[in-house]
């Protein structure tokens, strides 16, 4: 008790011994300081600038990144392309993937097509086998004209996907029973083969290691698809980005961090560089296949590269399918790059897409448009920033448009001509 007192005592002295300091201060100079120190003390709390931001983190100060949404403020011409100046053929499209096999989506997009002048899609979704007669009468019953289909290998057959040692591919002949679907399929209509993105990223060996697309068991079907007249589009690894740490450096972070599956991190994967140097030496095994590389050759971070490959490999051409937001963040690199490949590009989108997205892939082509979205989605889904439009002449949109793609495949000059034709 006697403490309790004698501690209170103690703190009466020391508070009167500081008021008097603060009044000896104010009677001299430093009392001025002293006051705005007191004086911003007790209004600071009071003015917008200090207050509590609020904790949704959707907006004020405390802002979470995913929230944010910037709108620009700047004013420069716009030209809303609503169709592409002349015929094109998007050669890569997903109609089973997207569309389900839906009949009334695809009716819609037949009609869209016509509103943009798509005079052809190229389907690459039909499997061997089952999927590819399905496909074809989906696409072909009403719309023969309006469709082409590559076909897929099925490399594991009936076996259990997660027993790579029951896959058909693993078995001795397979490759030449490829070869002989792949004729049977040209027969039946279609026009060239596409291979996605697992060799190297998911197929696997029975020892558990990942198969190599540059696998000498494979090398009769890139033949045959060469003697058949049946160009392949290839998907090889995927963008630089997902190749390195989800980390603060990762300029593709929003994107990885909701979907961890892109990543494909050193410690479990080869390197993006292994998966492009076994791609390019299949390329170079077999020169009279016509090699189409998809999304730009899967390289669009590096234009010089992939000019680099297109010397080396004369039977190689890319398409630009979802890598417009790439291409238009460096216009002047990429304006060169289709000034002087204009013969070794064709055109594909990865759709078929909303209308809107559509759009961009002429805005981006055709027009000098500044700072203007890649995609309709409100975060942009494939890096946080605009592009720019290349501007590109008329020659070098027709080659691009359609004329390419007409030179490598039978009978598409000829569906591209009566297209034009009916939607005069
Ligand atoms: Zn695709």
């Amino acid at each position: 008790m006697c403490s309790i007192l004698l501690m209170r005592a103690w703190w009466i002295q020391r508070l009167v011994e500081s008021l008097a300091f603060i009044a000896r201060l104010i009677a001299r100079r430093e009392g001025l300081i002293l006051a705005v120190l007191v004086g911003t003390l007790v209004l600071l709390p009071r003015t917008g600038f200090s207050q509590a931001p609020p904790l949704d983190g959707k907006s004020g100060r405390e802002l979470l990144l995913r929230n944010f949404r910037p709108v620009p403020t700047l004013k420069v011409p716009e030209h809303l392309l609503k169709r592409a100046k002349f015929p094109v053929v998007d050669l890569h499209t997903h109609f089973f993937h997207r569309l389900k096999h839906s009949p009334d989506q695809l009716e819609h997009f037949v009609e869209l097509m016509n509103r943009h002048n798509i005079a052809v899609c190229v389907s690459l979704d039909g499997r061997l086998g089952e999927r590819f007669d399905e496909h074809r009468k989906y696409l072909w019953t009403k719309h023969r004209d309006r469709f082409l289909i590559f076909v897929n290998v099925d490399w594991m057959g009936p076996g259990d996907p997660e027993k790579p040692e029951t896959w058909d591919c693993h078995r001795p002949d397979f490759a030449r029973r490829v070869a002989a679907q792949l004729a049977k399929a040209k027969m039946a209509g279609a026009s060239g083969l596409k291979l996605f993105k697992q060799f190297g990223l998911g197929y696997r060996n029975p020892d558990g290691s990942l198969l190599r697309i540059d696998d000498r068991r494979w090398d009769p079907i890139w033949k045959a698809c060469g003697s058949l007249g049946l160009p392949i589009i290839i998907h090889t690894a995927d963008p630089i980005a997902f190749f390195q740490p989800i980390d603060a450096t990762n300029e593709r972070w929003e994107e990885l961090s909701r979907h961890p599956e892109w990543s494909f991190p050193a410690d479990k994967f080869p390197s993006r560089e292994e998966l492009l140097a076994a791609r390019n030496r299949v390329i170079a095994r077999h020169p009279k296949t016509t090699f189409i590389g998809a999304h730009m050759a899967n390289a669009s971070e590096d234009l010089a590269t992939v000019a680099a490959w297109l010397d080396a490999y004369p039977n190689l051409v890319v398409e630009p399918a979802s890598r417009i937001g790439e291409l238009g963040r460096q216009p002047y690199s990429a304006r060169k790059f289709f000034l002087k490949y204009a013969d070794r590009i064709v055109f594909g989108t990865d759709g078929p897409w909303p209308e809107e997205r559509l759009t961009y892939y002429w805005r981006f082509l055709e027009t000098w448009d500044e700072n203007f979205p890649y995609s309709e989605k409100p975060f942009p889904p494939q890096g946080l920033w605009r592009i720019y439009g290349l501007g590109l002449p008329d020659n070098v949109l027709r080659k691009i448009y359609h004329e390419n793609a007409a030179r490598l495949i039978p009978g598409l000059k000829q569906r591209v001509e009566r297209f034009s034709e009916r939607n005069q």
